[in-house]
């Protein structure tokens, strides 16, 4: 299933935007993030200033797109919103800067994926609010500075690692977000509840909250699934036990694991005897692709600390032959 994946599904949009916190006050959980933010754009206020540029790094569905929008509400300026994939030529990006109105947040997802001139043209915006735009070919080209009025970048990525230094130190604040404690989402999962107007109890949101793998928006999503469950299947309420049985119907287990992760911890583990074993037997295994296997199960396995990369192959660790329910082999580590 793809209840579980951090990546935003374009049909999803309209129910993700609809439990958008929209000021900081109403952002829950990464309290470093908040406050150092907070002071930035209360000193821009300030100062009656734009916003230093912000760089917003970590995994898919934490909040950055949310955060790029509080800036903007926070300083009751208007965003415009771009992907590093969707500019292609620095003719693009030239377009789009040059329509900035004053104070504007332009936001800038997955900006580690821009085109060399582009990144460039972008250095010199970011630095001096001006793009130089080359007509004609040739020996007779020449540059034409363009003034543009001060705006405030808001870039994301998975990883600020990913971005050349040179782009990395345009920015005057870097945010790094984690994924979220259970407390956490349990206030966001209570927060959206009211929104949409599901009974949800205290137990069945912690319930919820142990499943979401640290994801806001995997914890939204699971939520929508178990109201469903409780209309139609209970009395509406969202117990523990609803929430619980909600999603075992969706297979995804009491962390969080759902199908996929299961089958590929079973198949190193009862098939593999633990491994090591490569990353395309484990798929052919699993009658999936090698990249589903990689970019899909693995990281979150990874980070539980139920696989390990090894460069003989996968190894299952303990922790991963006792969630199956088995016993670990003598004499295998951690
Ligand atoms: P991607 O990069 O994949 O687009 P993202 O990091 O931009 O992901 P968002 O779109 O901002 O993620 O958030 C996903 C969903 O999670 C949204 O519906 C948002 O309302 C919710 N959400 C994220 N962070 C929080 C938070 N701190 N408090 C409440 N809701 C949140």
């Amino acid at each position: 299933s793809d209840l579980i994946r951090p990546d935003a599904d374009p049909n999803e949009r309209a129910a993700e935007s609809a439990l958008r916190p929209t000021s900081l006050a109403e952002f829950e959980g990464q309290p470093r993030v908040s406050d150092q933010l907070g002071l930035v754009l209360e000193a821009a206020r300030h100062r009656e200033a734009t916003a230093d540029h912000v760089l917003l790094s970590g995994p898919p569905g934490l909040g950055k797109t949310t955060l790029a929008m509080i800036i903007a509400a926070e300083m009751a300026a208007p965003i415009r919103i771009s992907s590093g994939p969707a500019i292609q030529h620095a003719g693009d990006l030239a377009a789009i800067l040059s329509g900035l109105v004053e104070g504007e947040v332009f936001f800038l997802d997955e900006i580690h994926r821009m085109s060399r001139p582009a990144e460039e043209m972008l250095y010199l915006a970011m630095e001096d609010f001006r793009v130089d735009v080359v007509v004609g070919k040739g020996p007779g080209a020449t540059a034409i500075p363009i003034e543009i009025p001060p705006f405030t970048l808001v870039g994301a990525t998975t990883r600020a690692g990913l971005l050349p230094g040179p782009l990395r130190d345009r920015f005057g604040f870097t945010a790094q977000l984690d994924f979220y404690d259970t407390t956490a989402l349990e206030h966001i999962l209570t927060r959206s509840a009211g929104l949409l107007g599901a009974r949800l109890r205290a137990e069945g949101a912690a319930e919820i909250a142990r499943r979401s793998r640290g994801t806001p928006r995997i914890a939204n999503r699971l939520l929508r699934r178990v109201r469903d469950y409780a209309q139609v299947r209970a009395d509406g309420v969202i117990t523990r036990a609803v929430a619980a049985r909600a999603l075992e119907l969706y297979e995804v287990d009491e962390i969080g694991l759902d199908r996929l992760d299961r089958a590929v911890l079973d198949a190193v583990c009862r098939r593999f005897g633990g491994g090591p074993v490569g990353l395309s037997t484990i798929a052919v295994s699993v009658g999936e692709e090698r990249e589903t296997v990689e970019e899909v199960a693995e990281p979150f396995l990874v980070r539980k600390g139920y696989l390990m990369r090894t460069p003989r192959g996968r190894v299952a660790t303990p922790a991963a032959w006792r969630h199956l329910g088995l016993a670990p082999p003598a004499g295998s580590s951690s």
